[in-house]
């Protein structure tokens, strides 16, 4: 594809931002970023954006795509406690997932966050009673897509300790076949420290490769430190440390209830840190203390596909009108970036030559618009906004409510199918 996008408002986040601005964008990558008027003419297909604001495709880092058809769902039993949440919702939903209803929760999990600007999810997947191959179905509807994708399998001793072999291997092979794939990669997925014993921790630490990153919840809920804590640990950090497992290539989700020693290992370490506030507000977890970690990045944890939602959500649920926003407005770009480029070196950048990830926001700003009030835009004028146009590794993905990948009214009956499938299976277990 070969074309150029213009009249938007254009910016990185970071070093600038350009009026009436354009991109040039040839073979997967961006060739050129100037005014509409110099580039308007350099291919001959041209969209005109509108005035539109045009930011690098947005990454959610920590995503759960198998939980795209709950909406709605009934637990099983009570939700007290964060672990009844678990036990009466999510891992009998795991549970009730096969082949099908795997692909069709990743598609419409897809979909939401395509039509959101999305271009990268970290997702953390499971399905106890489908393990093997798992992956390589998500994975395909990802490169259906054209999207990136970091892709890993929770690991967890409650689905018996028969198949913790498999939930490794499964892993470690997706991560093996895709370290030269560009846009879908592998990490090993935990579940989280109070659902693997010392056992399981001592067999993944030996196995897993030396270079392989880790993604997991840690210190999501009390129990999570308590139970850390109980077998000796400082806590949920220093026991991943101790069983060598952290590093700057460990995702680290949640992180709201930790040790003085935690906090430490995290500044010196170094490991990505994901806050999710709206589900932990869903989840009455507490919330991420932003003086101890200063530096970390959002996710949604499977509550919906919207990333500036959920910076929103940030804003609302922290400090509201005391929060500053030049901090926000690093998180929002200059960390994600450099923290995707962890994972992914050639992305996120939006620069001449980079790959062309892009999110044109369905949002024409009326008001004065620069870098330093471009957070009070996407919180207060951007909210709800679905994108006008997506572009993933140089193509259109999802342009004025339409999908490039897929017939969106065939896929939402599909899916429509499946989850009454899935449903049905869940209330059975
Ligand atoms: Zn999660």
């Amino acid at each position: 594809m070969d074309f150029v996008i213009g009249h938007g408002v254009i910016t990185d986040g970071a070093g600038f931002m350009l009026h009436d601005g354009a991109i040039h964008i040839s073979d997967g990558v961006i060739k050129k970023i100037d005014t509409t008027e110099r580039l308007r003419s350099v291919s001959e297909t041209f969209y005109d954006l509108g005035g539109r604001l045009v930011l690098p495709g947005l990454t959610n880092f920590h995503h759960h795509l198998y939980s795209a058809l709950a909406a709605g769902i009934s637990p099983a039993g009570p939700t007290d406690t964060f672990v009844q949440i678990l036990e009466n919702l999510w891992w009998k939903l795991d549970m009730a997932l096969d082949e099908e209803t795997i692909y069709f929760s990743a598609l419409q999990g897809v979909m939401d966050s395509v039509a959101h600007g999305v271009t990268t999810i970290f997702d953390h997947h499971a399905s106890m009673n489908f393990i093997r191959g798992s992956l390589d179905i998500i994975a395909d509807v990802f490169r259906k897509a054209g999207i990136n994708g970091l892709l890993c399998f929770e690991m967890s001793d409650r689905a018996g300790n028969e198949t913790i072999n498999d939930q490794l291997q499964e892993n470690i092979e997706f991560w093996e076949k895709h370290r030269n794939d560009r846009n879908i990669k592998g990490i090993l997925g935990l579940h989280a420290n109070f659902t693997l014993s010392e056992k399981t921790m001592e067999y993944i630490s030996k196995e897993k490769p030396e270079e392989m990153g880790v993604h997991i919840h840690c210190g999501e809920d009390r129990y999570d430190f308590d139970y850390c804590q109980k077998l000796g640990y400082a806590g949920p950090v220093d026991r991943l440390d101790k069983w060598n497992l952290l590093n700057e290539k460990t995702i680290l989700a949640h992180a709201i209830h930790l040790s003085d020693r935690d906090y430490e290992l995290i500044r010196d370490k170094k490991p990505v840190v994901v806050s999710n506030p709206e589900s932990n507000a869903n989840n009455q977890v507490g919330v991420m203390d932003r003086k101890k970690i200063q530096e970390f990045v959002l996710g949604t944890d499977g509550m919906s596909g919207d990333m500036v939602q959920t910076l929103r959500s940030l804003y609302l649920l922290g400090r509201g009108h005391l929060e500053d926003f030049t901090g926000l407005r690093e998180l929002f770009f200059d960390r994600a970036r450099s923290f995707l480029q962890r994972f992914f070196p050639e992305k996120g950048g939006l620069n001449e030559g980079a790959t062309a990830d892009i999110a044109v926001l369905d949002y024409t700003p009326v008001t004065p618009i620069n870098l330093d009030n471009l957070i009070g835009h996407l919180i207060f004028g951007a909210k709800n906004a679905h994108a006008f146009m997506t572009i993933a590794n140089g193509e259109i993905v999802y342009h004025n409510g339409e999908f490039s990948f897929v017939d969106a009214d065939k896929a939402r009956k599909d899916i429509k199918k499946a989850a009454r499938k899935l449903w049905d299976r869940f209330r059975e277990a």
